[in-house]
């Protein structure tokens, strides 16, 4: 194994790093740049551990597990947007878009142990997966109820998967039920294991060991659709989640002092990249959101800024888009992103979030795992 494949597989910071080298170009990226990363890199705790490593379920403790860090496109190597945090063995998923099932069964959890799942918004890159787990969860044999919560749309979103889209697999898993073999006790439940709820600003759910709250967050053009963040509260620390959104309120308010900020970063700063409608200055104006409504994204300086603003302990960027993955991705996602910048638009990144932000700064890679012990 070269000692360029051992560190990727080493170390998920030095990996972003060495991907931006890799790249040929580092312009943008200062020394100081490299330092601070590396400095996060070094740091243990409750720094990332590599993509190959386990989440223990019976270990005391709060984990953060990226099970996606790409973009609303299809991208091979990254997942859609979501995360998982589990404190004390319980497991709390956000979002569920592509390959949040398979990233969770590689860090070693079955996602039947899923005990609640939220959703920041609807948009079809958080919920790719949904309906794909809710029916192989409920016929792999879950007993548990399964709460669901979401903006406004979540129970409908959530019928309509299982009960229209997935109509035939209903009647299917009723037939499967009616000739169950009788002297076997384990049998999937008679109906669906979900309970679904649709949320607005607030506590969303308290127990004795965490707290998950959520604001509003800014980001679909319609502004009676909702977009929400989220917080997890616990006595070993706190995450805050955002969706997809612009820097918003809710999320500064969610994200103070918090011990690991986890927020998109999906549009570059203005004239990072060019080509592509996220290169135009359209899409950065917020003067221009009031002629021609569009979602609101936020660009690796806005997150430095928002990331300072708030004290967050860690940044971890996510919801990345398909810039240096595998060709049919990248032309496929061409009329946003422009062509690829190569592996130095990551450099860029990084550097334009640390010009502002002197903690941890991570690009997320599927499969990250964070401790707060
Ligand atoms: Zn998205
Ligand atoms: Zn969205």
């Amino acid at each position: 194994m070269s000692i360029y494949n051992k560190l990727m597989k080493f170390n998920p910071v030095r990996r972003n790093i060495l991907a931006a080298l890799a790249g040929g170009t580092l312009s943008g990226v200062s020394a100081l740049t490299l330092r601070r990363a590396h400095a996060a890199a070094g740091e243990t705790g409750s720094m990332g551990q590599p993509a190959n490593a386990l989440v223990d379920l019976d270990k005391k403790g709060m984990q953060l597990i990226i099970t996606g860090s790409g973009s609303a496109l299809p991208d091979p190597l990254r997942g859609g947007a979501s995360c998982a945090v589990v404190v004390d063995g319980t497991v709390l998923q956000f979002d569920c878009g592509r390959r949040v099932l398979e990233n969770l069964m590689l860090v070693g959890i079955n996602p039947m142990k899923i005990d609640h799942m939220f959703f920041t918004h609807l948009h079809f890159d958080h919920i790719s997966d949904y309906d794909y787990y809710a029916i192989t969860n409920w016929i792999a044999g879950r007993q548990d109820t399964v709460y669901v919560y979401g903006p406004a749309g979540t129970e409908a979103m959530s019928e309509g998967a299982i009960r229209y889209m997935h109509a035939m697999n209903v009647d299917f898993i009723g037939t499967i039920l009616e000739h169950w073999p009788p002297h076997m006790a384990a049998r999937p439940r008679e109906t669906p294991p979900y309970a679904v709820r649709d949320i607005g600003p607030g506590t969303v759910l308290e127990t004795d060991s965490f707290r998950v709250s959520c604001l509003e967050t800014k980001h679909l053009p319609d502004p009676s659709v909702k977009s929400l963040g989220y917080r997890v509260d616990s006595d070993y620390g706190s995450v805050a989640i955002s969706g997809d959104t612009a820097v918003s309120e809710g999320m500064k308010t969610l994200a103070r002092d918090v011990d690991i900020l986890v927020h998109e970063c999906v549009k570059p700063d203005l004239g990072m990249t060019s080509g592509g409608k996220f290169s135009l200055k359209d899409f950065h104006k917020e003067e221009l959101m009031k002629e021609r409504p569009q979602t609101g994204h936020t660009s690796p300086t806005q997150l430095g800024q928002l990331a300072r603003e708030v004290n967050a302990k860690k940044l971890i960027a996510y919801h990345l888009a398909p810039y240096t993955s595998v060709p049919a991705a990248i032309e496929m996602s061409s009329m946003y992103l422009g062509p690829s910048p190569g592996h130095s638009i990551w450099g860029k990144f990084l550097h334009a979030m640390q010009q502002q932000y002197d903690g941890p700064v991570i690009l997320a890679e599927d499969r990250m795992i964070f401790s707060l012990e």
